[in-house]
């Protein structure tokens, strides 16, 4: 028995139990609290959760193959899944079964024969934890003046992305920009106006950052990063040039500024390829370089894009500059084994 996702803005409810009894009764009480996916098959429970993002998964204890707990504790074991409340659903109850369970992740039980008006309490009041720690959690990756990702957001991606681009061989790009002159701006016009200025540019930026994956933020006061995975050093240029003619064209005065004579940024523009697939059968050459991508760290292409961004700044403010990251390894030593 399998049912067959679909996008849905509903809870998530996944249901795994080998007893297609026990599924279409519990089915039956959870209909009215969200959209209901289910399997009989164990195996299949950790591909159903990866394709649907369950918001909560009720799980048999007892199942041929993998057990309801080898599940939970290999579903528990991926990040993406630390927040989602595991429900054991199970006659088998005992001391240590139950501490077993809490101890793999689990965060309650529901007993069989399941009652229906215990169930469904017990999961209304699970989704709606899920709901707000789902909540606080986008909240703590967004910057609260301008509604754009935050730092913290920004660092964890960077990390992510590097690693990943490591991993495929992808490159990958990072825009700084920062506002030019922003201090007389606030010197001029108060810092209301300053803070009002800072959400149209975050806007603006926001804006013209569209690809999946891509990545707009605020990295701190003026300034803002945006993150372009698998993106060419050409296509970055580009983006930084349009965002940067995009915060022109907003035409908010700045007369204070010797850059121009509206708001402006400059943006520093960094670009790492990172020519790596896998560990095996590849050339020392590739290996060499696989191990000086790794010797460098995300933090060497922020610096990268910094120094651009400087350049930009002493070349006249309002214009876009840009660095290649050099690994760490320079090709002498690669050749040279
Ligand atoms: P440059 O062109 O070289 O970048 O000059 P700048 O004046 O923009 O740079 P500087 O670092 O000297 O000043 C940055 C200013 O940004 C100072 C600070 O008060 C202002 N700022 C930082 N965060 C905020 C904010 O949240 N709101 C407002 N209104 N101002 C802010
Ligand atoms: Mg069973
Ligand atoms: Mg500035
Ligand atoms: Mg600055």
């Amino acid at each position: 028995m399998k049912s067959d996702p679909v996008a849905c803005p509903l809870p998530r409810i996944l249901i795994v139990d080998d007893d297609p009894g026990t599924i279409r009764l519990l089915a039956q009480i959870l209909k009215d609290l969200g959209k209901v996916y289910f399997t009989t098959q164990s195996m299949e429970a950790l591909t159903l959760a990866q394709s649907i993002s369950p918001d909560i998964i009720l799980l048999d204890i007892e199942m041929p193959g993998l057990s309801g707990l080898e599940v939970c504790e290999r579903i528990k074991s991926d990040p993406k899944f630390e927040d989602v409340p595991v429900l054991f659903v199970t006659s088998n109850v005992g001391v240590d079964v139950e501490a077993r369970a809490l101890t793999g992740g689990a965060i309650d039980f529901i007993h069989k024969p399941p009652a229906a008006a215990l169930v469904k309490a017990r999961v209304r009041n699970y989704l709606a934890l899920k709901q707000k720690t789902d909540q606080l959690k986008m909240l703590s990756m967004l910057d609260g003046l301008t509604g754009v990702s935050n730092r913290r957001a920004f660092d964890k991606a960077l990390a992510e992305e590097w690693r990943r681009a490591v991993r495929m061989g992808h490159s990958l790009s990072l825009i700084m920009l920062d506002v030019d002159h922003f201090k007389r701006f606030n010197d001029a016009y108060g810092h209301q106006a300053g803070d009002d200025c800072l959400r149209a540019v975050a806007t603006t930026i926001k804006e013209s950052v569209k690809r999946p994956g891509e990545m707009a933020a605020r990295y701190g006061g003026e300034e803002f990063a945006v993150l372009l995975p698998n993106c060419s050093l050409d296509h970055a240029l580009a983006l930084a040039e349009i965002v940067r003619s995009s915060v022109e064209a907003l035409a908010i005065p700045h007369g204070a500024s010797d850059a121009c004579t509206l708001v402006s940024i400059s943006c520093g523009v960094a670009h790492v390829c990172a020519p790596i697939k896998t560990n095996d059968e590849l050339p020392n050459i590739t290996l060499n370089l696989r191990q000086a991508a790794l010797d460098s760290t995300a933090t060497d292409l922020v610096h990268e894009a910094d120094k651009a961004l400087y350049k930009a700044k002493t070349n006249g403010r309002n214009r876009v500059e840009t660095a290649q990251l050099t690994l760490r390894n320079d090709v002498d030593q690669q050749h040279g084994g």
